[in-house]
């Protein structure tokens, strides 16, 4: 994975103004926007999308957490039930969250193909973990498997796929 690219995008910094490029730099736990003379203009953890789901006949738009700091991408056991997609685990595991009190307890998976992020379709199926205990208001977590593999870039409009079609690179 690449820790950091240019993005050409206008951006406002607060100490150059506006700008047509920045750069984004990919941390553990979060990714940064700096401009090409290296000021910070703003720190990312989470971003919002758009995202569809679908399973069978049943098709589901919804607005989804993307998450820089998730080791998985994660679905709620709620969410789940209702596309009918999942598949139980045999032995339940805790996940850890970048929240202090949050421990997520995965309890099955669900495979999904035809997913749309942001309008782009992403080609194959993705893996999501069902998790029993998501926060209330969250039923889809977008992790960084995710992010990296669809190459998502964090800009000031909200996080988007770099490029549409999404194609998947051999490194
Ligand atoms: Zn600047």
């Amino acid at each position: 994975m690449k820790e950091e690219r240019i993005i050409r995008d206008e951006i406002t910094c607060p100490r150059c103004g506006r700008v047509s490029a920045y750069v984004e730099v990919i941390k553990d736990r979060s990714i940064e926007l700096l401009c090409l003379k290296r000021h910070l203009i703003k720190k990312v953890v989470f971003g919002k999308a758009e995202v569809e789901l679908s399973y069978g006949e049943k098709r589901i738009k919804l607005k989804c957490l993307v998450d820089t700091g998730a080791s998985r991408s994660v679905i709620s056991k709620k969410l789940a039930n209702e596309l009918r997609c999942f598949l139980p685990l045999r032995k339940p595991y805790e996940l850890g969250t970048a929240e202090k009190e949050g421990r997520l307890r995965i309890v099955g998976s669900c495979l999904l193909e035809g997913v749309v992020f942001q309008g782009a379709e992403v080609p194959g199926r993705i893996l999501f973990e069902v998790a029993e205990n998501l926060r209330e208001d969250v039923d889809l977590v977008v992790g960084r498997p995710e992010i990296d593999a669809w190459d998502v870039i964090f800009t000031p409009k909200g996080p988007r796929p770099r490029r549409v079609p999404i194609k998947f690179e051999i490194i």
